[in-house]
């Protein structure tokens, strides 16, 4: 099968053709149509991550049809639809796992991290984390609900009830949580590098009710902000905009430092948390969630073979939305 493979951190990906995997006890094989693009894949490669499968393929929000199921897969049939996410598997066995925070688990396998992911023809998951899909999403259109959906589900769960929502960095996850904040009655405001007049107009269409930059003041206080960039010294602003009592949930897998601040930025019974994975849950909630609202994902395709452009689009901050690989016409 055709597949773009990461060798070492810090080089390029490279394409390849590796031998077709066989789905294990549990696992399905899965022909590949799309797999979504994350910033956490882009840490990946940068090395900022400390200890990915090497060699490696990257990818998690795997949209597939399940072509094989291996020995006791239970619950999916030959020619199924199905996502798979970054949490890939657990041991059900350790105090988070058995406390309902398996995405905290000791010893969680993660796609696309510590199993091969989607950034391929084929790929093999375990059955249990695979999730159907809601079948109004053309399989690009599916494939951002996975990561940028799921994790900003949660982050969003984690805001708490805030009416005032700030989003910080505006890409594939914001603009998902902003259609359903919007849609929960809330009102948000939209972050974006300073002089991105692009993203502020994206994030105008989508309903937000204010877009600036990230260095600004938004024009009343928030009662809850979420960042998504990988910017430590948005945490010391973020806790400059929210009022008393507000959460700031950091959404991202990795920062740089949060740099120092006065006591007096989170004095006020103000929180600051962060986002770690997803639990299936989360994924069974907002995969039933998003055809309510209904969420629209904007997505832009690159074919496999481009998957470092697409990474180094998403570096320069230079997709609107999410960015997703075809891999498989369906
Ligand atoms: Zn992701
Ligand atoms: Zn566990």
């Amino acid at each position: 099968m055709r597949a773009v493979v990461l060798t070492a951190p810090g080089t390029p990906l490279q394409e390849a053709e590796l031998r077709r995997p066989v789905p294990g006890p549990g696992q399905v094989l899965l022909d590949v149509h799309a797999c979504g693009v994350c910033r956490t894949d882009l840490h990946i490669l940068d090395g900022e991550l400390a200890r990915p499968k090497l060699p490696l393929v990257l990818g998690h929000q795997i949209v597939g049809t399940v072509a094989e199921a291996g020995a006791g897969a239970e619950g999916l049939d030959a020619g199924e639809r199905v996502g798979v996410p970054w949490l890939g598997w657990t041991c059900g066995e350790c105090r988070y796992c058995r406390s309902g925070r398996e995405n905290l688990c000791d010893r969680a396998r993660f796609t696309g991290y510590d199993l091969d992911g989607g950034y391929a023809e084929q790929a093999v998951a375990d059955a249990r984390f695979c999730f159907p899909l809601p079948s109004g999403y053309p399989n690009l259109q599916a494939a951002p609900l996975l990561c940028a959906g799921l994790i900003g589900h949660r982050a969003l769960r984690l805001a708490g009830d805030a009416e005032r929502l700030g989003l910080y960095g505006f890409g594939a996850a914001a603009h998902v949580v902003a259609q359903v904040a919007r849609w929960q009655g809330r009102r948000v405001f939209a972050f974006t590098r300073a002089g991105d007049d692009e993203a502020q107009a994206f994030a105008a269409e989508l309903g937000t009710v204010w877009a600036g930059g990230s260095e600004e003041q938004p024009p009343e206080e928030l009662d809850a902000a979420i960042i998504f960039a990988p910017v430590g010294a948005l945490v010391p602003a973020a806790l400059a905009a929210v009022a008393k009592g507000g959460t700031v949930v950091c959404a991202g897998i990795h920062m740089s430092d949060i740099p120092a601040f006065p006591y007096d930025l989170l004095w006020g019974e103000r929180t600051l948390r962060s986002v770690a994975n997803l639990t299936r849950r989360d994924g069974e909630e907002f995969l039933a969630l998003a055809p309510q609202v209904p969420v629209r994902t904007h997505v832009e395709p690159f074919p496999l073979a481009a998957a470092q452009e697409a990474l180094e689009r998403l570096r320069a901050g230079d997709i609107r939305g999410a960015a997703a690989l075809e891999v498989r016409p369906s």
